[in-house]
């Protein structure tokens, strides 16, 4: 039988999956256009995938289904100064998308996506780890480990983690306070245990190594088209049409990687996609980020700190408040006042930034071909773990759409689980 080779692709979407479907598609010779409604080059472009915490976690296999965190959740939305907020204009639009993270709020549910999100993050270094070998990475990646630190106040969350770890055989060495001050001296001790992930490594400039890759993809021939892309549809099992503002692009298949913002496009194929947005925001501290080496995350708090080029990048909360909403004042207090409560010597910041994760409510991934229009690609819904999972999202997508065979078990991935 011949090999099936695919004519073109489309790729909306210049985040970190978008570039990174683009870039292993590429490299297996199929031509690639990836639309963006922003330049990735330019100094406008400030999606997700700029503003994370620039984590590499390949450990955080739990996720926010989480039965220990049931009886918290209505306390912290409650509060307008913990971890997790709400914009209550919201509420409305919100409630699919909370009965559906409802019903997989039980330990089967939470062990599940654990298993399948170990499944892929397992592969996520390596997958990038290739990547380094073809940009140059001076500057933008420290190899440190990353650290988390807690209270004693939430014991049995801890514990939890620690086992559901322990279980995937997930490396993590526990750490006592004085520990921790060894390796970060500057930290006020408002804490009293952590975790460190040795291996873990952060970026020091999460858009310097977007560029990096961007750059990658172009140079092999890649194609770039800046436009807001409005409609989307397969015509037949050769044809899928893509339409922007301006024009209409024909291509054999079209990959849709607009994280949050993938909805837009999803609802016009017919499909129950409960994508939703944990909103989450940064600032800088500009020249402070000598005063931690590596990745500090306060769980009590929701918050961490990481040291990058633009300074100590502090960042976190989740609010639920949509798309659209302005953002919220009392969330960015909060990041300095947890911050400060870490690193008293902070005084003024710089940069609030306002970023959109992207959520499905079991939190795993949709990677895989749209249910009714098998040429239409799905990835997006990486959540709090899309920046870790964009080398191996495009290894995973780029390799369904070469129709080539895998040994990783993609099932939990598809957008079936919804319809
Ligand atoms: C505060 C915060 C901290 C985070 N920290 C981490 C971390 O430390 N580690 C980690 O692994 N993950 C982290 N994440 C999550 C991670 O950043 C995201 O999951 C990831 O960046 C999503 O990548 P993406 O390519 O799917 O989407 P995005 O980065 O949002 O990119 C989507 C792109 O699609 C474009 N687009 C959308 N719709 C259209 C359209 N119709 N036409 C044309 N273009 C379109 C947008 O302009 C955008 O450039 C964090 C997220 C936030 C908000």
């Amino acid at each position: 039988m011949e090999k099936y080779t695919c004519k073109s692709v489309g790729v909306i979407g210049a985040g970190i999956q978008g570039v990174c479907v683009g870039l292993q598609l590429i490299k297996k010779g199929i031509p690639v256009t990836i639309f963006d409604r922003q330049d990735p080059l330019s100094t406008e472009f400030k999606p997700a995938s700029y503003g994370n915490a620039g984590h590499f976690s390949p450990y955080a296999v739990l996720q926010f289904n989480r039965t220990d965190v049931l009886y918290d959740v209505p306390k912290m939305l409650l509060s307008s100064y913990g971890p997790l907020a709400l914009k209550w204009n919201y509420v409305p639009r919100l409630i699919p998308w909370i009965v559906n993270y409802l019903k997989n709020f039980n330990k089967k549910s939470m062990l599940h996506t654990a298993k399948y999100m170990h499944q892929i993050l397992s592969l996520s270094n390596d997958a990038y780890e290739e990547i380094f070998k073809e940009i140059d990475t001076t500057n933008l990646i420290d190899k440190k480990g990353i650290i988390y630190v807690w209270t004693n106040k939430n014991l049995k969350s801890r514990k939890l983690e620690i086992k559901v770890r322990n279980d995937l055989g997930i490396e993590q060495k526990l750490l006592t306070k004085k520990e921790i001050l060894d390796l970060e001296p500057n930290l006020n001790p408002a804490f009293d245990a952590g975790v460190i992930y040795e291996k873990a490594m952060h970026a020091r400039d999460p858009h310097g190594i977007l560029k990096a890759i961007f750059k990658l993809f172009l140079s092999k021939g890649g194609k770039f088209i800046q436009e807001n892309i409005t409609n989307l549809k397969q015509v037949n099992d050769n044809q899928t049409n893509i339409k922007s503002d301006k024009k209409e692009y024909i291509f054999e298949k079209t990959v849709i990687a607009s994280g949050a913002f993938s909805k837009n496009l999803t609802d016009q194929l017919e499909e129950n996609i409960p994508l939703d947005t944990e909103r989450g925001y940064h600032v800088h501290f500009k020249d402070m980020n000598h005063l931690i080496s590596r990745p500090v995350i306060f769980l009590d708090r929701g918050f961490g700190m990481t040291p990058m080029n633009q300074g100590l990048r502090v960042v976190g909360t989740v609010e639920l408040g949509g798309l659209k909403n302005p953002p919220s004042k009392k969330r960015i207090d909060y990041l300095l006042r947890c911050a400060k409560e870490l690193l008293p010597q902070l005084q003024t910041h710089e940069d609030e930034w306002l970023g959109f994760r992207p959520t499905l409510p079991d939190f795993l991934p949709i990677l895989g071909p749209s249910l009714k229009n098998k040429n239409i690609i799905y990835a997006f819904g990486h959540h709090h773990l899309g920046w870790t999972l964009g080398a191996i999202t495009g290894k995973i997508i780029s390799g369904i759409v070469a129709e080539e065979k895998t040994n990783l078990d993609l099932s939990p991935y598809s957008s079936k689980r919804f319809n």
